[in-house]
Order: C-alpha cells, then structure tokens, then sequence
C-alpha cells in the first residue's frame, strides 16, 4: 500500500493494479476454474465460487476501507444479507431497526421465520426500549442508520456495546453512508453489510452486496458460508465495482453538497409539509449523527402536502427520475409505501411513519441548481386548484 489515508486507499488499497504485466487495473480473471500443478498440492485458487482474484482484490479493498480483517462480496446486497442471516440457527432470534430495508424485513418475515428464526422489530434509536427487548434468545441486533426512509439515526456504538453485553452481535447496514461517512467496525459493530448497488457502485450500472468482519471467528464461518451457498460476486462485476470505488469520495462530496442544498430548498418550499434530513441541527438524532458519521450522507424525505396531488409529482419530474434504488450519480425519487416498503403490512407503515404521501429523494451528482428546479416545475403542476 502507498499510503494510508481514506482517499488513497480508495485508490490502492486492496490488490493495486497487476503485478505481472504492471497493469494499473486489477484484470478481469474471467474463469471458473485453475489448472492446479499436481495432486494435493495447494493451488491458490481452486475454483472461482471459492475464491477468485478479481473478487479477492474487491473484498481486501473493502476490508481495508471499513477497518475490518475480512471482505466478502456477493451477487447483491439481499445475498449479502442473507448469507450474514444464515450464521443463526432454528430458536435464535434478531432484533431488527423499525426502519430496516423492506427486502431485509421480507427475507426474514417470509423465509427464515419458517425455519425457526425469528424476528423482532424494535426501535434501535431508543437505547431503553431495546435493552428490554434482550433475551437469551437475541442472537444479533441488525441496525442501519441512517435509517431508510425516514434517516432515523441509531448510536452504534451505544446499541454494540448493549448488544454485547447481552452476547448478542451488532450487524449494521452501512449502505446509506459508505465508510467515506461512517466506519461502523470502529464504532463497535462486529459484521457491516452494504447494498453496493447504490453508493459504492455509484453509477447504477451494477447489483451488489459485501460484508466486512473485524473478527477472526466470524470471518471464517462467513467464508465458509460464502462458498457454501455460493451467492458470489462475478468476476466482471467485482472489477466495475472496484472501479465505482475508486471515485467514492469525489461523488460523495457532491452528493453530501447537493443533499444540503436541496433540503434547504424543500424546508422552505410549502409544497413539503415535513422534511426528514439528518443534517439538520434541529433533526432527531442530530448530535449522534455527527458523532459517529462525518456527513449527513445524500437521502431526504418529506411529506407531501396534501395541498399537491402525489400522483402528479411523479408523473412532472423530469430530469429526477421515478425509480427504485439510490446512490447513484443521477437523482431519483420513490414512493416508499408503494415501492420500497410495499412488503411492510400497511398498519406497519403507519405506525412506523411511512405515509402515503412521502417521498424520498436519493440525491444525485447533476447541477443543484437543475435539481430545484425541476422540483419546482412538478410541485407547481402537482398543486392543486381551487374548485
Ligand atoms: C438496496 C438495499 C439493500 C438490498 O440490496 P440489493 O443490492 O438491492 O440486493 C439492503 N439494504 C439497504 C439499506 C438498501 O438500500
């Protein structure tokens, strides 16, 4: 490694470039399996499901960037997920944010549940609420925060040390911050998980999921559980997200600028009734956030005024695009209670704060100036007129 800081490790960090033929690119080792040099001897590389060198230099380059031992990379973040879900066994039970990703919420609701693990839902940003909830039986306390969709912030390192007091594991979901922003291992967690879908790829171009460990145990198992299930990361991939890292910090800065301006725009605009954004000192969970994260990352939401049709704000934005995902270079908004928390029982979302007029908006990299704008231009098409 030339060097140790953030930005550089960005760049060189993992396997830097080829040292055979001095290609500054990690190449693409499109092959499934390797010619082994005798019988029983130990090939580095036996098969590309075990282990494969272009993946290999994604996950030490991950490892490195959250501080852990081991990185792991995988077809996407759900088989992240549910490969770090496949450590419990039948009577072990997980304590999950409120707020948890819809697809995280589903695997373990509609898959595991049937084999015997089971599920809790708490609110992980009320320290005191959750220590009630720990028993014998809680196995790991699975948290993000900031929390999709409404940037609950939990204290990490509060709710790891609570965690393991009661020999419970603390698994946080770092998608929404990247390590640029937020390095959960150093707070105290024992396994992240990313959606490297969305920030580290950065280009929506690529579906993908890692895992880090800081702990030798887990490490091994989570190895062995990768192989044993299989939901790698291919070769190609592993290159273009290895690629979409190399410029993490460049888009984040952009984004984190944008995201600013754009929730001040919102705050005063009287089109967004309520706007949940953790930048702002006033918001819930503020200090926490600046503590444990050097950035209030790039997702807002807000409620829309009932003065609006939500229906035509959709259908007047223009240049951000109605979709799915987020952390990509170009801006998109959703409808969490249509489409990303849709598996979530409609009492559920209520209760929890995702009504059916907010709106989440992942916050791209294009001018802010554009950006407001077309905000403006569907506000002012959506309102409605007076009868
Ligand atoms: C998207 C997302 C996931 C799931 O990742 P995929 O790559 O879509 O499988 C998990 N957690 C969070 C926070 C996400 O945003």
């Amino acid at each position: 490694m030339k060097g140790h800081m953030f930005n550089t490790k960005l760049i060189h960090g993992g396997v830097d470039g080829d040292e055979l033929t001095g290609a500054v690119s990690v190449p693409i080792y499109q092959t499934s399996t390797y010619r082994q040099k005798e019988l029983g001897g130990n090939a580095a590389y036996e098969y590309s499901r075990t282990g494969n060198p272009t993946r290999e230099a994604l996950e030490k380059l991950i490892a490195e960037l959250e501080e852990g031992i081991a990185g792991f990379a995988f077809a996407s973040g759900m088989a992240a997920i549910t490969t770090v879900l496949l450590l419990f066994r039948s009577g072990d039970k997980i304590l999950i944010s409120s707020n948890v990703y819809g697809g995280t919420f589903r695997i373990l609701d509609k898959v595991f549940h049937s084999f015997g693990l089971e599920y809790e839902i708490a609110d992980t940003s009320d320290l005191k609420a959750l220590e009630s909830r720990m028993g014998p039986a809680v196995k790991a306390v699975l948290t993000e925060s900031p929390a999709n969709p409404l940037l609950t912030i939990t204290d990490i390192a509060a709710v790891s040390e609570l965690a393991h007091r009661h020999g419970a594991l603390s698994i946080v979901d770092n998608t929404f911050m990247t390590p640029y922003l937020q390095k959960p291992l150093t707070l105290g967690a024992d396994i992240v998980v990313h959606s490297a879908t969305k920030y580290l790829g950065g280009h929506s171009d690529l579906v993908a999921g890692l895992v880090v460990t800081n702990k030798q145990e887990l490490a091994q198992r989570l190895a062995f559980l990768q192989n044993a299930a299989g939901a790698i990361l291919d070769p190609f991939d592993s290159w273009l997200l290895i690629r979409g890292i190399k410029t993490l910090s460049v888009r984040m800065d952009r984004h984190l600028e944008n995201a600013a301006f754009l929730a001040e725009f919102l705050r005063s605009h009287p089109a967004a009734e309520k706007v949940y954004y953790p930048g702002f000192p006033d918001s819930e969970g503020y200090n926490i956030q600046k503590k444990q994260a050097s950035g209030a990352g790039a997702m807002i939401s807000f409620v829309l005024s009932n003065r609006y049709d939500i229906r035509e704000f959709y259908k007047n934005v223009n240049l951000i695009a109605l979709g799915e995902s987020l952390g990509g270079v170009e801006s998109l908004v959703c409808h969490p209670a249509s489409m990303t928390h849709a598996s979530f029982p409609y009492e559920l979302r209520e209760k929890i704060g995702i009504v059916d007029n907010l709106v989440r908006l992942s916050v791209g990299i294009e001018d802010k100036y554009d950006l407001a704008n077309d905000l403006t231009n569907a506000f002012q098409k959506a309102e409605k007129r007076e009868a």
